[in-house]
């Protein structure tokens, strides 16, 4: 059954005075504080002009009440739109015309070059809040006495959120979602992860994101748990506060920065039940070294700004390194021939495709791309290239666009990142193709390595020689410092292409 998304979520809320969210400086806002606040800020809302079906973008730091702000648009049946911080007003530009929200909320220390643009788009609305909350929303929210609000009622095809994807192969994406896509997500995640009241959440990532908004919150607010919200990861923070919680999501960066910390051990771990990993590929080596110094095996999963989360390790069975997962209960996932769509056979490489009651209603204002991005069936053409195994767990091989092709066989990045990897004193590499006059597309590999460990290119092509066919091996291999990655710790490969298009040309 079809129903507002935060009228799914509040049955299953707790006594009123149990803690939701605990504010890192001290303070919390505990359910009751929930339901009231967001009542009277969709109040606020409403009397400001906003309507069911209309879009709030809000590009603030993260807040309690950023949080409050978010319920609140869902309970009036508006959308929410959340923009990433580390957008420049040349992007924004892009996203307000795009988006055409009523109302823009954006942080006061960049209300004069946001105003300019929501003046330029006409927008109706435009409010602050700042990374304390503090700010014209919530001053106008305490004036509000009533503490009670009538959820909007939708239909199954109603948008609660337009996302936009992170921009990792090319420009954003507007993802709507409906309230259905989100209820049942959270729902399922809940279960499989068997979160319930006694969890304490370690709430790290960002909430412009699905991971950090979706995944997290509602996954929180679905089983009635707390959370405790930092404003960004900070390993110490996170080693401090670990003893008073139970889980902990994280991108896989998170959990290379945990490793660097000297605290990290069964001790200090020893009150967590459960630390989930996805957004960007977990290492191998960083899940055996994490499970070798605590003991936890973490759980990876995989999901997309399109369709919440597709996949999972199970919470019993074999957490494996490398998979993630199972599809979830109710998600269909299949594997296909790209160019064709025919079905291929277990173990073999192809595109993954989904289809369940996660999958987003189509892109905004774009039904062309929408209509490219789907089968006449209904499945949703990822633009992921996996594998199922034998046990029937998903294997992501990489992105059909990072796929190389030199002199017309196809490499698959990873595979080669992997053998690379395996050398002593890696630390990880990303692997492009480059335009080449003969080939095509050459292989490049840029490589990290562990501080101080030396190691020429001839070092690694001459590992690699006997390890992979000669059209799989670089042509070229670079050495940096740091993979320039986005705030979700995605490799930016296009950004790494750019670098070394001209090295053949
Ligand atoms: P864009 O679509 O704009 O290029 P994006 O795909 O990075 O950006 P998101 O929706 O944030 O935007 O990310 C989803 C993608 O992240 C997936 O399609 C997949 O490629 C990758 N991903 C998510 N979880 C995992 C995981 N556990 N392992 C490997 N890749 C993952
Ligand atoms: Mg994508």
């Amino acid at each position: 059954m079809s129903q507002n998304l935060f009228t799914s979520l509040s049955r299953h809320f707790p006594a009123l005075a149990k803690t939701c969210i605990e504010r890192p400086g001290g303070g919390r806002l505990t359910y009751g504080d929930l339901i009231a606040e967001s009542a009277q800020l969709a109040h606020v809302l409403r009397h400001k002009g906003v309507q069911p079906g209309d879009r709030v973008a809000v590009q603030v730091e993260k807040s309690v009440e950023a949080i409050l702000l978010y319920l609140a648009t869902i309970r009036l049946g508006a959308i929410f739109l959340p923009l990433n911080t580390a957008y420049t007003a040349a992007e924004l530009d892009y996203f307000i015309g795009d988006a055409e929200p009523v109302m823009v909320v954006c942080d006061p220390r960049r209300a004069g070059e946001i105003g300019a643009l929501t003046a330029k788009h006409g927008t109706k609305q435009l409010e602050t809040m700042a990374a304390d909350g503090s700010g014209s929303l919530t001053t106008s929210m305490r004036q509000v006495t009533a503490k009670e609000f009538i959820d909007a009622a939708n239909g199954p095809d109603d948008i609660a959120a337009i996302l936009y994807t992170s921009g990792t192969t090319g420009r954003s994406k507007g993802a709507m979602l409906s309230h259905d896509n989100l209820f049942s997500n959270a729902a399922t995640l809940k279960d499989y992860w068997r979160f319930s009241g006694d969890d304490v959440l370690l709430h790290a990532l960002p909430i412009f994101h699905t991971h950090g908004l979706f995944v997290a919150t509602n996954v929180i607010l679905a089983a009635g748990a707390s959370m405790i919200f930092l404003p960004r990861f900070d390993a110490d923070e996170i080693m401090r506060l670990m003893p008073r919680a139970t889980t902990l999501m994280g991108v896989p960066t998170f959990y290379v920065r945990l490793l660097q910390h000297p605290g990290l051990n069964r001790q200090a771990t020893r009150h967590m039940r459960l630390f989930i990993s996805g957004s960007a590929p977990l290492l191998s080596e960083t899940h055996h070294q994490f499970q070798a110094r605590t003991g936890h095996a973490i759980l990876e999963r995989y999901g997309m700004t399109e369709t919440n989360m597709n996949t999972s390790n199970p919470y019993d069975g074999e957490r494996i390194a490398g998979t993630v997962g199972f599809p979830l209960p109710g998600i269909e996932i299949r594997v296909t021939e790209p160019e064709t769509g025919r079905l291929i056979g277990r173990d073999e490489i192809g595109m993954l495709e989904i289809k369940g009651p996660n999958v987003f209603k189509g892109y905004w204002r774009n039904p062309e791309k929408t209509k490219a991005e789907f089968r006449a069936d209904g499945f949703f053409i990822t633009g992921d290239l996996g594998k199922i195994d034998a046990r029937g767990y998903v294997h992501i091989i990489g992105r059909g666009k990072d796929l190389i092709i030199s002199g017309g066989y196809n490499v698959y990045p990873k595979e080669v990142e992997t053998e690379i990897d395996l050398l002593p004193g890696v630390v990880e590499s990303a692997v492009i193709g480059v335009p080449h006059a003969d080939f095509g597309e050459a292989v490049v590999a840029v490589v990290v390595l562990e501080k101080g460990a030396q190691m020429s290119a001839a070092t690694v092509s001459s590992a690699l020689a006997t390890r992979l066919a000669k059209y799989k091996q670089p042509k070229h291999i670079a050495f940096l410092e740091d993979l320039p990655r986005n705030t979700m710790g995605k490799v930016q490969k296009n950004i790494l292409r750019d670098s070394y298009k001209d090295l053949f040309r």
